[in-house]
C-alpha cells in the first residue's frame, strides 16, 4: 500500500443549477481514493455508520482502494453534507453538516499500513489527523487540506498539524481566513511560516497555485461549460496530485508540477457528473487525453 488517506466517507445532498442529489455517496477520503486509484495503491482510514451502502462499499473496493480500516459504527449514521452552488460555482455554501460518527472517530491506523510512504490527511477534524499522524512511521510525504468548518471550530489543533505536514493544500478563501491576510500572496507566505514546506491553492474554475518560499506553479482549470457538482473538485485533485507522486516515487521539481496538473485533471472529470459517477468510471485513454489537454492550453514556445 502506497498512499494512506484519512478523511470523510460521505453521504452528500447536493444542489445545483443542473439539479439534485440526496444522500449519494461523498466524503473527502472517499473522493480523493477513488482518483488516486487510478495511479496508485491506496487505503482509507474513515470511519461510517450502518446505512453505509453495500453497493458504495463495493464501487470503491472495485477500483482496489482497500477498506480494511474502514471502521463501521452500528447503531449510528454515517457523516452527512448538505450544500448547495448558485451561479458562482467557486462557492459551496454549506446548509448542513451533520458529523453523527464522526463525533467519537478514533482513527485506529493498521499495523500493516504505518510504514505507508505517502499519507494525505483529507478534510476531516484535525485531531483525527493529527492522531494518523502519530500512528505512522515516517512518510516520505504528508500533505493535508482543510475548510471552514474546522478553521473555524477546531484552529488550534489545526496549527498543531502544520508543522508536521510538507504540503498543505487549500481553498484560496480558506487560505485568507486562515492565516488572517487579505493578499493572497502574504496569506501563502504567512501559512509557510507556520511549516508545511509547499502550498496548493485552489482557486476552482481559476486552476491552482502551487507556492514554494522559492517558487511558484499556475495550473490553470480545464474549461468547461457545465460543471455540474463541483462537490469533491478539491478532494480529486489532492487524489490526482498524491497518486500521481506516488507512482513516480520522488518529489522532484517537474514531478511536483505534473502532479498539479494529474490533480487538475481529474478534478476536471469529477466536476461532470454528481457524486462520483464520472470519476468512478475514467479510462487510461481519457486521462491522458485531458492530460495533453492542458499541456496545449498552456504551451507557448521561446520567444
Ligand atoms: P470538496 O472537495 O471541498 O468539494 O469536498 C466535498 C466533500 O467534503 C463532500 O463530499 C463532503 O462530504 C465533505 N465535507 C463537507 N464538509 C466537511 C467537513 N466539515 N469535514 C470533512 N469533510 C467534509
Amino acid at each position: 500500500m502506497e498512499l494512506l488517506v484519512v478523511g470523510t466517507v460521505a453521504y452528500d445532498s447536493v444542489k445545483t443549477p443542473f439539479g439534485e442529489r440526496k444522500g449519494v455517496l461523498g466524503g473527502s477520503a472517499a473522493f480523493c481514493a477513488m482518483a488516486a486509484s487510478y495511479f496508485t495503491d491506496v487505503a482509507i482510514v474513515a470511519v461510517v455508520g450502518e446505512d453505509f451502502a453495500d453497493e458504495d462499499r463495493r464501487l470503491l473496493e472495485s477500483h482496489q482502494i482497500d477498506l480494511s480500516a474502514l471502521q463501521t459504527v452500528n447503531g449510528a449514521k454515517s457523516f452527512h453534507w448538505q450544500g448547495e452552488y448558485g451561479e458562482d460555482m467557486n462557492d459551496a455554501r454549506t446548509i448542513r453538516t451533520d458529523l453523527n460518527v464522526l463525533m467519537d472517530f478514533d482513527p485506529v491506523v493498521p499495523e500493516a499500513f504505518r510504514s505507508a510512504p505517502y499519507l494525505f490527511l483529507a478534510n476531516i477534524d484535525p485531531k483525527a489527523q493529527l492522531k494518523v499522524l502519530d500512528q505512522l512511521d515516517s512518510p516520505r510525504l504528508v500533505a493535508a487540506d482543510t475548510m471552514n468548518f474546522w478553521i473555524e471550530n477546531s484552529r488550534e489543533d489545526l496549527m498543531r498539524v502544520l508543522p508536521r505536514i510538507d504540503v498543505l493544500v487549500i481553498n484560496e478563501a480558506e487560505a485568507r481566513q486562515l492565516s488572517g491576510e487579505g493578499n493572497l500572496f502574504s496569506a501563502a507566505r504567512s501559512l509557510l511560516s507556520c511549516g508545511p514546506a509547499m502550498l496548493v491553492i485552489k482557486r476552482g474554475e481559476y486552476g491552482v497555485l502551487k507556492i514554494t518560499a522559492d517558487s511558484i506553479f499556475a495550473a490553470p482549470s480545464f474549461p468547461l461549460e457545465k460543471v455540474f457538482d463541483p462537490t469533491g473538485a478539491g478532494d480529486s485533485f489532492a487524489g490526482g496530485f498524491m497518486g500521481y507522486i506516488s507512482s513516480k516515487r520522488n518529489q522532484a521539481p517537474e514531478t511536483m508540477r505534473r502532479a498539479a496538473i494529474m490533480g487538475s485533471v481529474m478534478a476536471s472529470y469529477n466536476v461532470e457528473d454528481f457524486s462520483m459517477n464520472r470519476l468512478a468510471s475514467l479510462s487510461r485513454e481519457d486521462i491522458e487525453a485531458r492530460y495533453n489537454a492542458f499541456r496545449r492550453l498552456t504551451e507557448f514556445g521561446d520567444l
